[in-house]
């Protein structure tokens, strides 16, 4: 199972992880990272690995287990 987890405290509000799967993260009212999903369905995960990867500050934590 992979699971994510975001670090509101380092994230850049760039919003680009939210673009990238809107089903998976959201932004606060201040336009900080939200998890919604915790454990995304396989067919998301090379995405949610790229945005990972992609996230300006790293503060998206996958783990695999
Ligand atoms: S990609 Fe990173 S910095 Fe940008 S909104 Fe997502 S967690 Fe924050």
């Amino acid at each position: 199972m992979l699971r994510v987890t975001a670090n509101s405290e380092t994230c850049a509000v760039s919003s680009l992880c939210v673009y990238r799967l809107p089903g998976v993260f959201d932004q606060d009212e201040d336009g900080l990272v939200v998890v919604l999903d915790e454990t995304p369905d396989g067919e998301l995960h090379e995405e949610v690995r790229r945005a990972a990867r992609g996230c300006p500050t790293k503060s998206i934590r996958v783990t695999e287990e």
